[in-house]
C-alpha cells in the first residue's frame, strides 16, 4: 500500500487540510479535501505531479461531513466513476449540507438559549454559511455504506472503526496489520480540532461530542498503531502518546471549568465561556461555546457537576457546592 499525503489550502481558520492517495488494488482517495479554486488547483496539480489523473481514481472513502474533506469529492467522482464510501449518517450531509443547515436552525436555536445564549448571538450561530462557504463544498452520493465492523479492501483490508466525536458521523479506517490508520480529524498532530455541538443525524438531539470522543480514542489506542494519518498537518507517528495528550487536553479544560465555577457559584454555559475565553471568545462564540458545552459534559458525566433548569436556562454547578 503506496500513501501519497496530499495537503490542500483552506480560507478557513486551520490553514491546510490533507487527503491521502492509495495505491494498491486500484487507486483509492482518503477523504475529498475542499471545493474552493485554490484547494482545487492545488488538488489536481499534485495529483498530476504524483503521475495519476483523477479518472485513475477507483474509490473515495469519506472520514466525515465537513466541508474540508468532503468538499471536492462529487466533483471527483464524476471525472472518475469512484464508488464512495462513507457511513449512514454522513450520507444525507453529503447529499444535501442545506438541509443538515435548515434542521440546525430549528432544533439547535432553542438549545442555544438554553446554554444562555442571547437570542442575536444564537441567531448568527444557526445562520447558513453562505458566500464564502457556499463553493467549498459540492453534493456527492454514496455508493457503499460503511459501518464499524466492516472492512473495504483497497488492496490492503481497511477495517472500518466508528469514531465519532469531533463529527458524529466520524469514521477511521484502520490497516491492522500494518498497525497504520486514517482517522480524519480523530487524532491530529499540533492542535486540537473542535468538539462541535452538532445534531445527531436523523435526530433532533444535540451529540455530546466530547465524552463520546474521548471514548472513541480510547478504542483507536486499542490498535497499538505506528502511525495515523489525519486529516491536517503531519501524520501521527506517537499515536499512543497524542492520544493521552489529547485526552488530557480535553480533562485539563474540564478541571478549569470545574474550578471557575467552584469560584463563580452557578452559571449558564454561556456565562462560563465568556469567563473562561473572555474576549477571545468573540472570535468564534460557536467553536468557543462547543468546547465549554464539551468540558460540562466530560464533568456530567463524571458526577462533578450539576445542572437545573431556571427559566428555560441551564445552570451549571459543581457537585459539591456546599464546600464552597
Ligand atoms: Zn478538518
Amino acid at each position: 500500500m503506496d500513501i501519497t499525503r496530499i495537503a490542500v489550502p483552506t480560507p478557513l481558520d486551520i490553514e491546510s487540510v490533507n487527503c491521502f492517495l492509495v495505491d494498491d488494488d486500484g487507486v483509492t482517495l482518503i477523504d475529498g479535501v475542499m471545493a474552493s479554486d485554490a484547494a482545487a488547483t492545488s488538488f489536481y496539480r499534485r495529483l498530476e505531479a504524483e503521475g495519476y489523473l483523477a479518472s485513475d481514481i477507483d474509490r473515495i472513502l469519506i472520514t466525515h461531513p465537513h466541508i474540508d474533506h468532503f468538499g471536492l469529492a462529487g466533483e471527483i467522482k464524476e471525472e472518475s466513476g469512484a464508488s464512495v464510501y462513507a457511513h449512514p449518517d454522513a450520507t444525507g450531509w453529503l447529499r444535501d449540507l442545506n438541509l443538515y443547515y435548515d434542521r440546525k436552525r430549528e432544533h439547535l436555536f432553542p438549545y442555544l438559549r438554553s446554554l444562555g445564549v442571547p437570542t442575536n448571538v444564537a441567531r448568527s450561530m444557526v445562520h447558513t454559511p453562505t458566500g464564502a462557504y457556499s463553493d467549498m463544498w459540492g453534493p456527492v452520493e454514496t455508493d457503499v455504506e460503511i459501518t464499524g465492523g466492516d472492512v473495504v479492501d483497497v488492496g490492503t483490508e481497511l477495517a472500518v472503526v466508528e469514531t465519532p466525536g469531533h463529527c458524529p458521523a466520524s469514521v477511521s479506517f484502520v490497516d491492522t496489520a500494518g498497525r497504520r490508520a486514517f482517522v480524519g480529524d480523530t487524532i491530529v498532530d499540533g492542535f486540537v480540532p473542535t468538539p462541535l455541538i452538532m445534531l445527531k443525524p436523523g435526530t433532533e438531539t444535540r451529540t455530546r461530542s466530547l465524552p463520546t470522543w474521548v471514548r472513541s480514542l480510547e478504542d483507536m489506542r486499542a490498535f497499538d498503531l505506528d502511525i495515523a494519518y489525519g486529516g491536517h498537518f503531519d501524520p501521527v507517528t506517537d499515536v499512543p502518546g497524542r492520544i493521552d495528550g489529547m485526552i488530557e487536553q480535553f480533562q485539563d479544560g474540564a478541571d478549569r471549568a470545574a474550578e471557575t465555577l467552584q469560584t463563580t457559584g452557578p452559571l449558564t454555559a454561556y456565562q462560563l465561556h465568556t469567563e473562561i475565553y473572555e474576549s477571545h471568545a468573540a472570535r468564534d462564540r460557536l467553536a468557543f461555546l462547543s468546547v465549554t458545552v464539551g468540558h460540562l459534559d466530560l464533568l456530567e458525566t463524571r458526577d462533578r457537576v450539576t445542572k437545573r433548569r431556571i427559566n428555560d436556562e441551564w445552570l451549571y454547578d459543581v457537585a459539591s457546592a456546599t464546600h464552597r
